[in-house]
């Protein structure tokens, strides 16, 4: 656990470097461009409830895609194996993320978030449902909120995500709702079957646990990522 605290400290300093770089980068000019229109798109009309759905929907879009490039591409996924390194799914360490996925995200959230522009009420309430899902999504309570899990990214779906084989891992990407997985076929839910605790990194079954071996790990050359064996259960 105090891995996962350090963790959340240190990604809370890498999103500000990350909104640093943002502006390194020219992206404020940008955001700055696209504001006007976002308050000329947003539907603020609609009630406060679907503004909040909505605009979770379309920042889960996003996350969807960088989510599934983190699992397709070998090189992303290095990074993404951090988040991938639990051996078991408890509330905080949904936030185990490499800063180098911290700075990625930030910077392709920029535009759309720039474009979105609901107002600060809807954001606070589309941020604390975001951060309750997300603690719901690696709880490890015994829960089959069957219905519930063709909508949100929680229960069995994420525990089907963290399979140490990733011809089955490779699925259920949603972060909040889950579904973009359902449209864009990558859900994966088998009917009566509950998913193994066996969880981890296929190939790693040793990857590092300290915050500076997670830090590094990414980067080092004897680090195995393939999926190809299946984890020590230690
Ligand atoms: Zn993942
Ligand atoms: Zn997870």
């Amino acid at each position: 656990m105090t891995v996962d605290v350090m963790m959340f400290i240190s990604n809370a300093f890498w999103n500000g470097f990350a909104k640093y770089l943002i502006q390194v980068l020219f992206l404020v000019s940008l955001v700055k461009t696209l504001e006007p229109y976002g308050h000329e798109f947003w539907p603020s009309e609609l009630p406060s409830a679907v503004q909040v759905m909505l605009f979770i929907l379309i920042k889960d879009f996003f996350r969807y895609w960088l989510h599934r490039a983190l699992h397709e591409n070998a090189f992303l996924w290095r990074f993404h194996a951090t988040h991938h390194s639990v051996k078991r799914l408890y509330w905080l360490n949904g936030i185990r993320s490499h800063p180098v996925e911290v700075i990625v995200q930030a910077i392709l959230f920029a535009a759309p978030f720039a474009l979105l522009q609901p107002s600060a009420e809807i954001v606070m309430v589309a941020v604390f449902m975001q951060l309750s899902i997300g603690l719901f999504q690696h709880s490890n309570i015994d829960l089959t909120p069957e219905f519930w899990e063709y909508l949100f990214s929680i229960g069995d779906n994420h525990r089907y995500h963290h399979y140490p084989d990733k011809k089955i891992g490779d699925c259920n990407y949603g972060g909040e709702f889950i579904v973009w997985d359902i449209l864009f076929g990558t859900f994966h839910k088998v009917k009566g079957e509950r998913p193994s605790d066996n969880i981890g990194i296929g190939g790693s079954p040793h990857y590092p646990m300290t915050l500076t071996g997670l830090l590094i790990a990414p980067f080092l050359k004897n680090q195995r990522f393939d999926e190809s064996v299946s984890p020590d259960r230690d």
